[in-house]
């Protein structure tokens, strides 16, 4: 089995942490090269049953000038080619409106999208509850997992939801 898998949050979601913590920081640093920083950054996770491409697409947030715009049209054909879309939110800070600019972006396309909640680290068990049901009504998600991207909370659990999918 193998499979590209994007990644797409607003800034400090948490991505990057994710990335280096399932791929080994030294091939994310290793592929952080100028220019694909604003395109993608990819990191393969080569496990003896199943091969999982990453691609961390940071574009995807309200343009604020014309390279923005073309920005976010190379990620939106990003996530029209992968096998699979992580939409990762932060638990801290909850629902804001840089979330709602990505997922009128993904109720565009047809890839299975998957709810990451990260830094489950930061909120207490019924907060992250309610953050589910607020979000669950807003997209037509494949499925919610929660995270703890730097503790590694649930990340083996969330790895085998996505084989599941490949
Ligand atoms: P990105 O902009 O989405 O790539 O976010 P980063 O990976 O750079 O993370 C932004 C900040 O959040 C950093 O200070 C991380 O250490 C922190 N962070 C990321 N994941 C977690 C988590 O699961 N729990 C906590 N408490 N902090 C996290
Ligand atoms: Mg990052």
């Amino acid at each position: 089995k193998s499979g590209f898998i994007a990644i797409v949050g607003r800034p400090n979601v948490g991505k990057s942490t994710f990335m280096n913590r399932v791929i080994g920081e030294k091939i994310a640093i290793m592929s952080d090269k100028p220019q694909t920083t604003r395109n993608k950054i990819q990191g393969v996770l080569t496990e003896k049953d199943v091969q999982m491409i990453f691609i961390d697409t940071p574009g995807i947030h309200k343009p604020k000038h014309k390279l923005g715009d073309y920005m976010v049209k190379v990620a939106e054909n990003t996530l029209n080619e992968v096998d699979a879309i992580m939409f990762m939110i932060n638990a801290e800070e909850g629902y804001g409106r840089g979330d709602q600019f990505i997922i009128d972006r993904l109720e565009r396309i047809n890839q299975p999208v998957f709810l990451i909640v990260n830094k489950i680290d930061k909120v207490h068990p019924d907060q992250l509850l309610q953050l589910i049901d607020q979000y669950r009504t807003m997209l037509d998600f494949e499925e919610i997992v929660p995270i703890s991207a730097l503790e590694g909370n649930n990340v083996n659990h969330l790895l085998g939801v996505l084989k599941n999918h490949l």
